[in-house]
C-alpha cells in the first residue's frame, strides 16, 4: 500500500467546499440522481442499495416493476416472502432486504395517499418518521428526503467521510452527524445542490479517490494528500 503523503503543510480550508462541488460538478458533469422513475422506486431503492453496489439494486428494483409490485404498498406487503426474495435477490442480502421493504410497505400503508401524504411532514418530523422504520438508518432516511421528497438535507455516506478526510476537513471516524453538519453549514440547503454534491462525491470516490487512491489525474489540485509525489 503506497503511504499518502502530504502535498502541501497547508489544507485548503473547509470553507472550500462550495470549490469541491465546482470542481467535481465541471469534472464529472450533473448526475441526474436519484435514477427512479417514481418516488416509490426511489424508496425501495434506497432500502435495496443498502450495503451493495447500485447496479444489483437497480436489477433488483426492476425486477419489483416488472412484477407491478412498485405500483402500491399494500401489493409489495402482500407478497409472500419466498416471491419477493426471488424478486431482490440481485440486491444481496434478500431476506433482510425484504423485512426492510415489508416494513416500508407497512409504514406507508398508513399513509392513504402514500407519498405524497407522508411528505406533508415537516423535515423534523418526516425524518424521526422515517427513523422509526426497521432498516431505515440515517443514510436511507435523508435520501428519502432529499432525493424523494425534496428536501434540502445531505446524504452522508462512507465515500463523503473518505474525501472530506483526505482533504483535511473532517476527521477519518467523524460521526454521521457531524458531517452532515459540516456541509449544511456551508451549503445552501437546497435539495438539488445537496443531492449533486452527494452524486458527485460518490463519482469521485469511485474514479480517483477510491480506498487506494488514483491521485494521478484527480481534478481536486488543492488537495493537500496524494499518493503520488507532487511535481517538481
Ligand atoms: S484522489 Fe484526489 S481527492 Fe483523493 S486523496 Fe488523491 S488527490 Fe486527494
Amino acid at each position: 500500500m503506497t503511504p499518502l503523503e502530504p502535498r502541501s503543510r497547508e489544507p485548503h480550508p473547509p470553507d472550500a467546499l462550495p470549490d469541491l462541488f465546482d470542481t467535481l460538478l465541471k469534472t464529472y458533469g450533473p448526475r441526474h440522481w436519484w435514477p427512479a422513475r417514481t418516488v416509490p422506486e426511489m424508496m425501495a431503492g434506497a432500502v435495496l442499495v443498502q450495503n451493495t453496489a447500485w447496479i444489483g439494486a437497480a436489477r433488483a428494483v426492476a425486477r419489483l416493476e416488472e412484477a407491478g409490485l412498485l405500483d402500491s404498498w399494500s401489493a409489495l406487503l402482500a407478497t409472500p416472502d419466498e416471491q419477493l426474495w426471488e424478486r431482490i435477490r440481485p440486491a444481496g442480502f434478500f431476506r433482510i432486504k425484504a423485512r426492510r421493504l415489508k416494513s416500508l410497505a407497512a409504514f406507508m400503508a398508513g399513509f392513504p395517499q402514500g407519498h405524497e401524504g407522508l411528505f406533508r411532514l415537516e423535515t423534523p418530523a418526516l425524518r424521526t418518521a422515517l427513523l422509526g422504520v426497521y432498516g431505515v438508518g440515517e443514510e436511507t432516511a435523508d435520501s428519502i428526503l432529499c432525493y424523494g421528497a425534496q428536501r434540502g438535507i445531505f446524504v452522508v455516506d462512507a465515500y463523503a467521510r473518505r474525501i472530506f478526510s483526505r482533504l483535511g476537513w473532517t476527521g477519518a471516524q467523524a460521526g454521521y452527524g457531524e458531517l452532515q453538519r459540516f456541509v449544511m453549514e456551508r451549503m445552501p440547503a437546497d435539495a438539488h445542490l445537496l443531492g449533486e454534491l452527494h452524486a458527485l462525491l460518490v463519482e469521485h470516490a469511485k474514479r480517483h479517490c477510491r480506498s487506494q487512491p488514483r491521485c494521478h489525474g484527480c481534478p481536486v489540485i488543492f488537495c493537500p494528500t496524494s499518493s503520488t509525489p507532487a511535481p517538481p
